[in-house]
């Protein structure tokens, strides 16, 4: 039984290819020369059940046959990858409407027949073409019937046929304006929702900035931290992997505020921001805490290399100056910092690397402070953290 499962799939795969792109364009095909299969087996029958006026079904069957395989080898081979439309969906769509106009001249008095797979040829094309090229597609179909028509004409002499055939090529106008214009409306849905998609997409995205980052600073926010916090510290856990909290609080910022306003203010922090971001690594995040008070979480990041890190922030925002309305405003932050204890609950990490803030403040400000979990002291650094702008 598996025998033959492996046997009908590697079949397949040989027949179809194991792509899935490359299997989509020859399933379009097999459908394709399942109709025209089903065309030839109609046009053989009526020929041997006698329907009269039938011509040369046999040649137009080679030539119907060798077109569909030409098509083929040419999507099977890949060759058909070199052109815009691998699936030869707009040939294919050609070759098929000039064999049924051939069919409708070669069938005689059953001809009939030949106008129901018009409308089943448009109906593939509508999904898959675009309005352009419907709109060649139907102006080549009325040349190629008009021409059908006129070589049936030639061997007709009664004047009632005339007729006939006028009521045939108006059918055959009648088939191609209404794919025509289905087709259209097809395509203006297809718009349509292409429009509508990339508005919720865009939508979804601002949902997800406000949701995880500050607006004024574009800083992740303290509910973004909190989860990753939550994500990290559980990492931190299995790995034993070194992770450090950084509490960061602008110096005398209220000053700011008093001097030149709340809007520079605002300005300041954006500018503080870019600062500390341009400074910390890619696998570091800075969050806005609350107010002008920042935290940063530094992942596997031994406590020696986190505090040069943090002295590149804390030098650079003192390097800094941010303008406001002609005034040259410069800044200092204040930082604590502390390790993550594997299993401990993260508020009191948080807790500690509040208290070295306190103290990185309290000895006065522009500067570092590292309170280790075990020592309940606080440990400054001075060859790093009095390490001051000049
Ligand atoms: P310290 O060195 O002790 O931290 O002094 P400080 O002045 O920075 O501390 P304080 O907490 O007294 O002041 C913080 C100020 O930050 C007060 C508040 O108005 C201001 N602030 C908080 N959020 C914003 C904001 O979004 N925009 C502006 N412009 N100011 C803010
Ligand atoms: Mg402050
Ligand atoms: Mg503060």
């Amino acid at each position: 039984m598996s025998v033959m499962k492996t046997l009908i799939r590697y079949s397949l795969d040989l027949v179809l290819g194991s792509g899935k792109a490359m299997r989509i364009r020859t399933s379009q095909f097999v459908l394709a020369a399942l109709l025209m299969l089903a065309s030839i087996g109609v046009l053989f029958f009526m020929k041997s059940v006698g329907i009269g006026g039938m011509g040369d079904v046999r040649l137009w069957a080679a030539c119907s046959t060798a077109g569909l395989m030409i098509v083929y080898a040419l999507i099977r081979s890949g060759y058909s990858l070199r052109w815009a439309d691998p699936s030869l969906a707009f040939v294919q769509m050609l070759f098929a409407i000039a064999c049924n106009a051939a069919a409708f001249a070669l069938a005689g008095d059953g001809r009939g027949v030949t106008l129901p797979l018009l409308a089943v040829i448009l109906m593939f094309g509508m999904f898959g073409l675009s309005i352009q090229q419907v709109i060649t597609v139907a102006v080549y179909g009325l040349m190629l019937f008009a021409e059908a028509i006129l070589f049936s004409l030639l061997r007709e002499t009664e004047r009632t046929t005339y007729y006939l055939y006028g009521a045939y090529y108006f059918m055959v106008v009648i088939v191609l304006a209404s794919s025509t214009f289905l087709t259209w409306r097809l395509c203006e849905m297809r718009e349509h929702m292409r429009h509508q998609k990339l508005q919720l997409t865009q939508a979804l995205e601002k949902i997800q900035q406000t949701a995880n980052y500050d607006e004024l600073t574009g800083a992740a926010n303290r509910r973004h931290m909190l989860q990753l916090i939550q994500y990290e510290s559980q990492r931190s856990d299995r790995s034993a992997n070194p992770l450090l909290v950084a509490m960061l609080d602008i110096d005398y910022f209220k000053r700011i505020n008093d001097t030149y306003g709340h809007q520079a203010g605002d300005v300041a922090l954006q500018k503080f921001t870019k600062t500390v971001q341009e400074k910390i690594r890619v696998t570091d995040t800075l969050a806005r805490w609350g107010g002008e008070e920042f935290l940063i979480l530094l992942t596997e990041t031994e406590l020696d290399v986190g505090l040069i890190c943090l002295e590149r922030v804390r030098a650079a925002v003192a390097a800094d100056v941010v303008k406001f309305a002609g005034s040259w405003i410069s800044l200092t932050v204040s930082i604590g910092v502390t390790r993550y204890q594997p299993g401990e609950a993260f508020e009191k990490t948080l807790t500690r690397a509040d208290e070295a803030l306190y103290a990185a403040k309290a000895q006065g400000r522009n500067q570092i402070v590292c309170l280790q979990q075990s020592a309940d002291t606080v440990d400054s650094m001075p060859d790093i953290s009095k390490v001051k702008a000049g």
